[in-house]
């Protein structure tokens, strides 16, 4: 049986950063969709003719957006949102790494993740490439628990064997085994994916990045994700570390971890000839603009990535983003845009395109969600402002879907978040299906 959402209905079929026509709206809208596919998008009135035998969910009010995709966000963090006044590496060594230590246990392990899990859906997110834990029972607790949440997730255990705490350095050859045993029990099942994972190249030596480039090759399909060129300090460390590589991207680059399913996160101070072969190898950045702020980190040079073909989406870095809404990731690298001497000037269809489809893109899943094309997967987030609420004043009186695009992503936080679908099925609020 197929189902029709009734709602304002805003999408982005096309990419705003290329065309002028990327942005489709319909104000008193409909979605149709069939067990997990898209039908069709359009007007309620002409929705409802075409698809006369579709079950109507009457949402009229609220406002339906493609399911947002989070590029980086960290499974242990969650705990650490908000701890203050520390740069980059301070912050890791007296708050994170300390948090993620503690979840050696595995009922620790299990509620962290379900508590982890749920915040995402009820933001919106529908697909994220999660950083995970460097404990195996956490990560695999961690895995067991996303393939039950409906979530799209690509994950893997984070590796370092050097420059963290001695309880989550591993080594060389148990971060191979570790690796093997995960990816043989979850890549490809479900919506579970796997990422080889290894922290930065602060905490890990020449020989454990060379068997991540192994661990890459050794499945189709697999992911890269780590972090890069975030801070100044973090940067001078690595070029102390990795002497004969010529820049930070090399350290990566050198063991064959630069390829078109690796997400580079952060990327702020960045080189032309660093940017110039990331577009070349055809990689992506996860740009996380509430974390680069909080930590001090810099800003990101968008208007550069665009420039070099290097594709980026957002990504809120829990526990040093400030919290897991992509409307607010969205919001940050706007203000941050507005802020720098050559920033992109950002309009609520490019923040519409970054929270989703964009993202989409660094996944290479651009064919599969990201927008209400017929035929994608029917991921989807549809939101209600609050009763008295300044966001509900605000879209009452909007003059237009995309004045009111601008209010959604200046003001709509997770209290905004009404019902988030996968694959046509409501995986947030638990309970009775829509
Ligand atoms: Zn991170």
């Amino acid at each position: 049986m197929s189902k029709l959402i009734r709602a304002t209905v805003m999408h982005t079929p096309a990419n705003p950063f290329e065309s002028d026509q990327a942005f489709e709206s319909f104000a008193d809208g409909a979605v149709v969709f069939k067990a997990n596919r898209i039908l069709s998008c359009g007007p309620y009135a002409e929705m409802r003719e075409k698809h006369p035998e579709a079950d109507i969910i009457d949402e009229r009010g609220a406002y339906l957006l493609p399911g947002f995709v989070d590029t980086h966000v960290h499974f242990p963090q969650l705990t650490i949102i908000g701890a203050m006044g520390l740069p980059l590496l301070e912050w890791l060594r007296q708050r994170t790494l300390p948090a993620e230590a503690a979840l050696s246990r595995v009922p620790e392990a299990e509620g962290a993740a379900d508590l982890f899990l749920e915040r995402l859906a009820a933001n919106g997110t529908t697909t994220a490439l999660v950083f995970g834990s460097h404990i195996l029972t956490a990560q695999d607790a961690f895995f067991r628990k996303a393939a039950n949440s409906g979530l799209r997730i690509t994950s893997g255990l984070v590796l370092g064997d050097q420059n963290l705490l001695p309880e989550l350095e591993t080594t060389v050859g148990r971060a191979r085994e570790e690796t093997q045993e995960l990816i043989a029990r979850y890549h490809g099942h479900g919506n579970l994916r796997y990422a080889v994972t290894p922290r930065f190249s602060v905490s890990c030596s020449g020989p454990l990045l060379e068997v991540c480039g192994e661990l890459l090759e050794s499945a189709p399909g697999l992911y890269f994700q780590t972090h890069i060129n975030e801070n100044k300090e973090e940067i001078n460390f690595v070029r102390g570390l990795f002497p004969s590589s010529r820049d930070y991207f090399d350290t990566y680059e050198r063991y064959g971890l630069a390829g078109k399913r690796s997400v580079f996160a952060h990327n702020l101070h960045v080189s032309d000839s660093e940017l110039s072969r990331m577009g070349t190898c055809g990689c992506s950045v996860a740009h996380c603009p509430s974390s680069n702020s909080f930590l001090g980190s810099g800003t990101f040079p968008m208007a550069r990535h665009i420039k070099h073909g290097v594709a980026f989406g957002l990504g809120c870095d829990v526990g040093a983003g400030s919290g897991f809404s992509l409307f607010n990731e969205s919001l940050r690298a706007y203000e941050t845009q507005m802020l720098r001497e050559d920033g992109y000037r950002l309009s609520p269809r490019h923040l519409l395109y970054l929270s989703g489809a964009a993202g989409a893109r660094v996944m290479g899943l651009e064919k599969q969600i990201g927008d209400f094309t017929p035929e994608k997967e029917a991921d989807f987030v549809l939101i209600r402002p609050p009763a008295n609420s300044t966001l509900r004043a605000v879209l009452e009186r909007a003059a237009s879907c995309e004045a009111a695009l601008g209010a959604l992503f200046t003001l709509a936080r997770e209290e905004s978040v009404a019902a988030t679908y996968v694959a046509g099925r409501r995986i947030h609020p638990k309970g009775l299906p829509a």
